[in-house]
Order: C-alpha cells, then structure tokens, then sequence
C-alpha cells in the first residue's frame, strides 16, 4: 500500500455522533445526557478530543435533545477546540453524513460515537497518526468469545477462525475527500437500489468496503472503550471509570 509523508498544517476534524435516539436505554432522559460518574456520558468523549491535537469537533445531535445539550453540556463546561453542531439523521450513516457536510474543508476525519466514553487521547492521537499514513482507518480488539454465524432459523452455519476476528470500535478515521466521497456513492446506490429505505450500514468502515474497497487499516483500540447501549453498560461504565486513570475523572 501506498503511504502518504505527514504534513503538520493538515486540518483534522473530529465528528462525534450523539445523534440516536438511545431507545434501547429505557429512559426519560437522553442516553447520551445521562450520568457516568459526575458527568453526562458524552462529555468524556467530548472532552478526549479537546485533550487531543485535532483542530476541531462537530457535534452531531438528535433536534429533541438540544436542549440537554446546551444546559447540561455547553452550559457547564468550557472546551478548547471550537464545536459546531449538525443535525442527526434517521439512522446512524446518515448522521455521519450530515456531520461530514461540516467538515468538508478538513483533511482528515475521525468519526466517534458519543457513546464510547473511554475513549483515550493516546489513541486519538494513534488513530490520527495512521490516517495521515494509511488514509483509512479504524480501532478494533481482538474478539476474546468464539464468534458464530447463525442462520434464520437461529441455528450455527459458521464458526469463523477467532484468529482474524476483531471486534471494531471507533474512532474510525479517514482522509475526508475519501469517505464523503464513498458516503455519496452510498447514498446514490441506495436510492437506486431501495428507493433511499434504509441499510444496515453499521459503521463508516462499512462505507468503504461496499464502495471503493479501500484498505483500512486496523490498529489496538481499547477493552475499556465500550459503547454505553443497554442500561447494564451504565454499571459496566461505572465500574470502569473507578479503575480507570485520573484523565477520565
Ligand atoms: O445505534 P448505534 O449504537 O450504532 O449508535 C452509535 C452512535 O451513533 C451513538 O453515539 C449514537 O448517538 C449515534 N447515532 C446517531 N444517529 C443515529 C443513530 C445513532 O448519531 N441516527
């Protein structure tokens, strides 16, 4: 693969998702609002990319949960970095979309879920290192569970090697001309394909490999950097930012 040499003036962007609706959390109040610890669990992500080197977050929000956003988030803490706002879309990719559409004028982007708190700088700062090289890439751990395919009737088809089996996380990161670029390719297959219904498009890696097949690089991410979904994840999140370092407190 073809590597590019760094330039330090490139603009790096960070769009950070907090955009769902957080229906698998059973609460009144917005996933991304509520507390881990004393801080509403998107303020840790929030506040690793201020902590980082990137020049600049867009925050992609559902409308509803403005409010909560600007009270318990803006209102309360004060971050480096400048941080614009972009609509959330119906579902996640779109999202993305409508985040990319503010970070056209950057070289590179990292694309986060609000909904992993534990995110570090030292991996911002590693997910960073290898777009600049690699263009494309994404964090992930190596599955510990033996991963099965199932078939329709709820019964295993396949058992892939756990060997090759990672678990990917985000930051996922590119250089942005390449994946607004897929993204619109994306969008255009689908409304030809499906009238612009959705599609289980998961992750922004995802983008890539149904578009232009370009490599993505994989590097360590982190067992600790979980996505806070179901309300036993705010326990698991609260249990781990007891062991974790101070920079999460
Ligand atoms: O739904 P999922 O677990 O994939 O969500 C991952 C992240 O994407 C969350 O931070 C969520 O807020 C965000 N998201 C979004 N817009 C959507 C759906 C999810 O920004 N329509």
């Amino acid at each position: 693969m073809e590597k590019d040499s760094i330039t330090p003036g490139d603009k790096v962007s960070a769009i950070i998702l907090a955009g769902g609706s957080g229906k698998r959390m059973q609460s009144e109040i917005p996933k991304q609002y509520m507390r881990l610890g004393e801080h509403p669990i998107l303020y840790y992500s929030l506040k690793a990319f201020d902590n980082s080197s990137i020049d600049e977050i867009t925050l992609v929000i559902n409308e509803n949960d403005r409010e909560y956003l600007i009270e318990k988030l803006l209102k309360t803490y004060t971050f480096q970095k400048p941080v614009h706002l972009a609509p959330g879309g119906e579902e996640r990719y779109l999202s993305v979309y409508n985040g990319l559409q503010v970070c056209r004028n950057s070289d590179y982007v990292l694309v986060h879920d609000g909904a992993r708190p534990f995110i570090s700088v030292e991996i911002i700062e590693e997910t960073i290192k290898n777009t600049k090289e690699y263009k494309a890439c994404a964090v992930g751990v190596p599955v510990k569970d033996t991963i099965k395919i199932i078939d329709t009737n709820g019964t295993i088809k396949e058992t892939p090697d756990r060997s090759k089996v990672w678990a990917i996380q985000t930051p996922q990161a590119f250089q942005t001309s390449l994946i607004i670029n897929a993204y619109e390719q994306l969008l255009a297959d689908l409304n030809q394909e499906t009238g612009g219904g959705p599609l289980a498009v998961t992750d922004d890696a995802m983008v890539l490999e149904c578009t232009s097949r370009y490599p993505i690089k994989i590097i360590m991410g982190s067992y600790s950097n979980i996505k806070i979904t179901t309300p036993e994840d705010i326990r698991v999140g609260e249990a781990l930012l007891k062991g974790l370092k101070e920079e999460f407190l």
